[in-house]
């Protein structure tokens, strides 16, 4: 603990050089000691950096009331971290610190944080100008908060969070099917489909499984790529309050049973747009060389920003048996048909290499249209037994049925229509003796 302090004294120093604030806003390397110390980031490669950045005019409210908070915020990879002594005592709580125990107060209960990386934070604890800094998600997760993101205006709502019923689910009794949130990517807003707006649904989207006791993986293009419109996201370059709102969204997905898929590397070739394009498959522009590449590339950015990487699934199922390959060697999980499987639309372990590369089918296929989710549905009970119940779907296709307010107590809370595709979805698989689960608990 005591190097990483120390480093941190080094980087303070650097920073305090000449004047400092603005000086600041230059990204900082943080060496990868503290990559390898820090809950979450233990995947890094022993040459990647975790960068941070002040952030120039973030503001934050609590209950609509904007704290008035003198230190800046700051992005560290991605994320937006709060002064922690600072913003508890603006919501009304205190904060102590002996040594690195944070003992906090606040709203009538007492959270104590044992040194910097407490294993119930998600981020480590940073320190900019010897002041302890707290990632949002981490503030809100402790706090149980709710976060609205106001991009263009660089600000963060929080409200209290309505926690919703638990409804649980007699995970010995079940049988175990599998469920994918398909292409879950973030453009700029080109799209439409990822808003500050939907991006709440999003976490709503996960809020309901969790709640339900339900896991699930989410298809994430991890370079979002346009074009047309010159747009190229990568979000381990480009910190700004609507990646920030992406990165809190998949941090809460994946702290809400969810677990990350990389889904291409861009998903498009050429001209075309992440999610539409291609990438791989018989018609690739890319040489099996750069194939091999953009899986790696995928992998690092995952590793860069603190997700798992050992999960793949080919854009549109596009693949060559060269290709397959490839990804065998990048990859433990393959989320796709077995090619040589004896009997299809089982979960199938194959021994690749001198290691089990695991393949998972969907079944169950994917929801194309409301029109024919019933068909979709009926499948659960029709599908023959020894088939995985394992399916995907777009989660905009559920956006319009959702519905987020802010009640006259200051909690945030949404509704999920019951004609929706989730609802729907995890209705028919329980009343079908199934819910959908992990890898972990696959074969239980
Ligand atoms: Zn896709």
């Amino acid at each position: 603990m005591k190097e990483v302090t120390g480093m941190f004294q080094w980087i303070k120093k650097q920073m305090c050089y000449k004047n400092l604030r603005r000086l600041r806003t230059l990204v900082i390397a943080l060496v990868c000691i503290v990559v390898y110390s820090c809950v979450g980031f233990t995947a890094m490669e022993s040459d990647e950096h975790i960068t941070a950045q002040e952030i120039q005019g973030g503001q934050v409210s609590f209950l609509d009331n904007r704290l008035s908070l003198n230190e800046p915020l700051y992005f560290v990879a991605g994320r937006i971290f709060l002064p922690m002594k600072e913003f508890v005592s603006q919501m009304g709580g205190s904060v102590i610190r002996t040594k690195n125990t944070f003992r906090i107060s606040w709203n009538g209960s007492e959270i104590v944080l044992e040194g910097m990386q407490d294993e119930r934070l998600n981020r480590p604890i940073y320190y900019f100008d010897k002041v302890a800094y707290l990632s949002l998600y981490d503030a809100a997760e402790l706090f149980h908060l709710a976060v609205v993101f106001d991009s263009p205006q660089k600000k963060i709502n929080l409200y209290h969070k309505k926690a919703s019923p638990v409804v649980p689910v007699d995970t010995d009794n079940v049988k175990k099917g599998l469920l994918r949130l398909e292409d879950i990517y973030f453009d700029n807003g080109a799209s439409g489909n990822f808003s500050n707006e939907t991006n709440e649904k999003l976490r709503a989207v996960a809020d309901y499984l969790y709640t339900h006791g339900q896991s699930f993986y989410i298809a994430w293009i991890p370079f979002y790529k346009y074009p047309e419109m010159g747009i190229e996201n990568d979000m381990t370059q480009n910190f700004s309050f609507y990646n920030a709102d992406f990165l809190y969204t998949l941090d809460y997905m994946v702290g809400h049973n969810g677990h990350i898929v990389l889904h291409g590397y861009t998903h498009q070739e050429k001209n075309t747009q992440s999610g539409v394009g291609t990438e791989f498959g018989a018609n690739t522009p890319f040489s099996a060389k750069e194939i091999d590449q953009r899986m790696q590339k995928a992998k690092q950015m995952a590793n860069a920003l603190g997700f798992e990487d050992h999960i793949f699934e080919f854009p549109h199922y596009a693949f060559t048996e060269d290709q397959l390959r490839i990804a065998e060697k990048n990859f433990d999980v393959i989320y796709q048909q077995y090619t040589k499987a004896k009997k299809v639309g089982r979960a199938e372990w194959v021994r690749k290499g001198g290691r089990e590369i695991l393949f998972l089918p969907t079944p169950l296929g994917y929801v194309p249209s409301m029109e024919e989710l019933p068909g979709v549905l009926e499948k659960i009970d029709t599908l023959p037994e020894d088939q995985l119940r394992s399916i995907f779907f777009h989660p905009f296709m559920d956006f319009t049925k959702i519905h987020l307010t802010t009640t006259t107590k200051g909690e945030r809370t949404y509704t999920y229509d019951s004609d929706s595709v989730l609802v729907q979805l995890v209705e028919k698989m329980t009343r079908s003796g199934y819910a959908f689960s992990d890898i972990e608990h696959l074969e239980e």
